[in-house]
């Protein structure tokens, strides 16, 4: 059946299904039926893939071929330990790239949002995998739609198709059935899943879930997402890679030197190939990925989501943050506070969404019903302007709670606190129009079918209220408004707004039999003004502290909110935005008037800034100002027009709870409780893991530093005094495999320095891999190899008879140079943890799976060393305990030059401040 030809009661009938929505039994057999609605096609890699995909890596080809000629020339043990390792290495790498590829999709669906259906004659929002065939939604500016359906029911509808028909610009839609035969972009009464809504509202049958849906049907063709790499990632393949074309120079000098010392030819190449796998960090691009997305799995129990694993770096060196007030700064939770009507004001008592409470005069006293019956018709258009419902506690609620917009469900608690809304409002008035909401126009309004005609209700900000407002309600009358009626309004305004209240207006007008066409410009005009509503909306707990805590780190945050000038001052100064002093308020106005220059001088002036009424387009103006005075900007958002903004932030972040799925789409990272102390702690978690990350990449280098090091210092060894190579090709894999890897994973899971949000964020340019880095990695790593060396050296020439391959003492000397670097190695990544204090501090057990994973990697190492045959098998021997103290020794002497350079750089940083 072509759904779009037919008439909306014939796809009902085709779909066993009517206005009201599915019955909940149905819902369930449906499911069955049809499976849940999602692509049921493998996102990202397919799991084999990803595991050959380990094998692409040259160095892991290399060792591959290294344990084959291995192999010919019958050296077994190196044939099957190299083996061992590509195997380890490919398994450890494929698993963790699977957990990263998991993290990441799990999280995506964390932030989709929930469908509004019709199920039973009642609202209800369920997860869009639930929906079936035959399921009435409505749908809102902003949201994706979440299957195939027909529309039933169309206000101002745009829809925005590009995503399926590459069409850029949004759709008109509409209800009505079409007679011609036509193609998926001109059906103008559908809506396909994976499109969004650009305006307006809808209601609509979904007549294809799933793989069903147009979009399931080319799903396979469209999903391919691209992988990009984060910057730092790029910065360690780059790095990686110039190790490798250094440690192919390097493999072959040993080659030619092994060549030359008579070895055979295959044993050579063997030997210069190990070498050269060994001293390049080629996990590092790896080991950087896990431990990004093991920082994305952490934020997001503490509601941060972060959709792109390279946003985590960007996102530790933010210094500003630009942030709306509603819902992130306050609780979006909104009482109506005060009411003015007909030149009376009145106080509204109770709190939240449980509709108890009553309204009192200026007196203080309750107000009898006659005079709440006056108050109904203000009351009336407010509720029939809003679509949010209010529920009772259930399972999920502690509370009364709302579905829907908050400021509007503030309306229907109001008036049904009062008794004036009447339950069946929908049937007795049915709106047969809406001209939605949206943050430009400021307001909304809904045409209802009375007895006695059609009326047009409004709500929305004063101002924009008032620019359509012809007469005022008086005394049951409705007289012409004067310019002492408005200039009274705008001081109410003033007043309630001065008290932290969002101020709404109310107003009407009756329309005429013949006003069919419902052109916005036509209808909305010439209303009758009724009264105020103000509502309160207290701030969220922990946001004057985040706000201190944010300013202590040196991160700015300017408020840029869609309310009043005045409100949003109030809650700036209840939160404390201008640490004691006074809070700068701009307007949208002043915004327009303002070029670059000037705004950039005004920002830099001053860094707490209050923008109001701010535009979608000004918003971009400030983000854009930003991020020209090099500033790391992350914005909040919620609606459709805020996406400019959230695309040009470095890191745009929507709201989980009151986000649209466009805005959402835009950002970077989903608050799950729209909260900005999240987005602070968020933040405070980007610089942990990027310090940590530094703290890994400079580890893994100094140990690479000191493998390359004791290779060449051999090479001089073999020239000037005949000993044979200080380190076997295998042991020197063995030393990332058995005492690195684990303790360098566990520095990703350090804990945050105490300073961490005392210090100023990091530049943007700032290279974890820069020349002061490489200098110190440098130093480490030779130093580390040095030693190494030095022991194996002074072993080697107390040799008689001097030291030999073949000589009974060879692997002992090796056992040595092995050990001493691993000892040295150890100490240099506990030694990492802390850039600036000292090893011995009360923190040194504060990683736990660090201490364990010392313990295990020196249990592993004594097990493989002390354990007979698996012992001689690596060509290693137990060592008695003087040799033991040279190790050690050299371990001592590694320590106090890395306490040295510490001490150093205090003093440098001392002499900084
Ligand atoms: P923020 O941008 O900080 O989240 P906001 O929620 O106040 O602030 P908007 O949603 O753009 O920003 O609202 C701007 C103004 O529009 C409000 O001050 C209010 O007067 C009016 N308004 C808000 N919601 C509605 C609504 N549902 N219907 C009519 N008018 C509304």
């Amino acid at each position: 059946m072509n759904f779009y030809q037919e008439q909306v009661e014939s796809v009902f009938e085709e779909l066993s299904t009517s206005q009201n929505g599915l019955a909940n039994k149905e819902v369930q057999k449906r499911l069955e039926e049809y499976g849940p609605n999602n692509l049921d096609i493998a996102r990202g890699t397919p799991k084999w893939l990803l595991f050959l995909l380990q094998f692409k890596d040259v160095l892991t080809i290399m060792l591959v071929v290294a344990s084959g000629m291995s192999f010919l020339i019958q050296n077994y043990r190196d044939a099957f330990v190299m083996l061992a390792i590509v195997f380890i290495n490919v398994v450890i790498g494929f698993w963790q790239e699977f957990k990263a590829e998991k993290i990441m999709s799990s999280l995506q669906k964390l932030v989709q949002s929930p469908a509004k259906v019709y199920r039973d004659g009642e609202v209800q929002e369920v997860s869009q995998q639930d929906l079936v065939p035959g399921d009435i939604i409505s749908l809102e500016e902003g949201d994706k739609v979440p299957a195939d359906m027909r529309i039933i029911e169309a206000y101002n509808l745009r829809i925005n198709e590009v995503a399926l028909t590459g069409e850029s610009l949004p759709q008109e839609k509409q209800s009505n059935h079409i007679e011609e035969e036509l193609s998926l972009a001109d059906r103008d009464n559908m809506a396909y899943m994976g499109t969004n809504v650009a305006s307006g509202s809808a209601k609509g049958v979904i007549v294809a879930t799933g793989s069903d849906t147009e979009m399931g049907k080319i799903a396979t063709m469209t999903q391919e997402e691209e992988k990009s790499q984060s910057p730092l990632e790029e910065e360690l393949t780059v790095v990686a890679n110039r190790l490798a074309i250094f440690g192919i120079i390097i493999g072959f000098l040993l080659f030619g030197v092994s060549i030359y010392r008579g070895l055979d030819l295959y044993y050579a190449l063997v030997y210069g190939l190990g070498i050269t796998v060994a001293i390049v960090p080629q996990a590092l691009p790896m080991q950087i990925t896990v431990a990004l997305s093991n920082g994305v799995a952490k934020m997001s129990k503490q509601n941060a989501i972060v959709k792109k694993l390279s946003s985590v770096e960007t996102l530790g060196s933010t210094n500003v943050i630009a942030t709306d007030k509603t819902g992130t700064l306050t609780k979006n939770e909104m009482t109506v506070h005060k009411v003015w009507f007909n030149n009376q004001q009145y106080e509204v008592t109770g709190l939240g969404y449980q509709p108890e409470g009553d309204i009192l005069d200026t007196e203080g006293n309750s107000l009898s019903q006659e005079q709440i019956d006056e108050l109904e018709i203000m009351f009336d258009a407010a509720t029939m302007a809003s679509n949010a419902e209010i529920h009772p506690p259930d399972d999920e609620h502690e509370g009364w709670y709302p579905i829907g917009d908050p400021t509007e469900a503030a309306l229907i608690t109001l008036s049904t606190k009062l008794g004036t809304r009447s339950p069946n409002e929908d049937e007795e008035n049915p709106e047969l129009h809406e001209f939605s909401f949206d943050s430009d126009r400021k307001r909304m309004s809904s045409i209802r079918q009375f007895e006695d005609g059609k009326f047009l209700t409004m709500k929305g900000a004063l101002n924009s209220v008032l620019s359509v407002t012809k007469h005022i309600y008086k005394d049951g009358e409705k007289v012409e408004i004067t310019e002492e009626d408005k200039q009274r309004l705008n001081e109410l305004n003033e007043e309630y707004s001065n008290g932290a209240l969002r101020v709404l207006a109310i107003a009407y007008r009756k329309l005429g039999l013949d006003e069919t066409d419902y052109v916005m410009e036509e209808i909305e005009r010439d209303v009758v003004f009724l009264g105020l509503v103000a509502m309160i909306d207290p701030p969220k707990e922990g946001v004057k502290e985040a706000i201190a805590g944010a300013h202590e780190a040196q991160i700015d945050t300017y408020i840029m909110t869609g309310d009043h000038a005045i409100t949003a001052k109030a809650i700036a100064e209840e939160i404390d935005l201008g640490h004691g002093e006074e809070v700068v308020a701009i307007s949208n106005q002043e915004l327009d008037e303002f070029s670059d220059e000037e705004l950039s001088e005004v920002m830099q002036g001053d860094t707490s800034i209050v923008f109001s009424r701010v535009s979608p387009e000004n918003k971009l103006k400030i983000v854009k100002n930003l991020k020209e005075q090099d500033k790391i900007v992350a914005v909040t958002g919620d609606g459709v027009n805020d996406a400019p903004a959230l695309k040009s932030a470095h890191i745009g972040v929507a709201m989980g709870q009151m986000g649209t799925d466009v805005s959402k789409e835009a950002s970077e990272m989903v608050l799950l409780d729209d909260s900005y102390p999240t987005l602070v702690h968020a933040i405070e978690q980007g610089r942990t893991i990027y310090n940590n990350l530094k703290k890994t990449v400079l580890a893994s280098l100094t140990s690479n530093g000191a493998e390359l090091s004791i290779v060449l210092l051999g090479l001089i060894g073999a020239a000037i005094f005949a000993w044979p190579i200080p380190i076997l090709a295998i042991q020197i894999l063995s030393i990332d495999l058995l005492a690195e890897i684990l303790p360098l994973t566990a520095l990703t899971f350090d804990p945050g320095s105490e300073n961490l949000m005392t210090t100023p964020p990091r530049e943007q340019d700032e290279h974890i891999i820069n020349q002061r880095s490489i200098s110190e990695v440098a130093f480490l790593g030779i130093l580390m190899g040095g030693l190494a060396f030095v022991n194996y050296g002074l072993f080697a020439s107390g040799v008689d008879g001097g030291l030999t391959e073949s000589h009974q003492l060879y692997p002992r000397a090796t056992t040595i140079t092995y050990l001493t670097i691993v000892v040295c190695q150890l100490i240099n990544i506990l030694s990492r943890r802390y850039e600036l204090t000292s090893l011995f501090n009360k923190n040194l057990f504060s990683n736990s799976k660090m201490t364990y994973s010392i313990l295990l990697s020196i249990g592993l190492v004594l097990v493989v060393i002390y354990t007979p045959g698996l012992s001689s098998y690596l060509d290693f021997v137990p060592l008695p305990l003087s040799d033991w103290g040279r190790v050690l020794t050299a371990g001592g002497v590694f320590l106090l030059a890395f306490e040295s350079i510490k001490f150093y750089k205090r003093q440098r940083r001392e002499k900084q401040n």
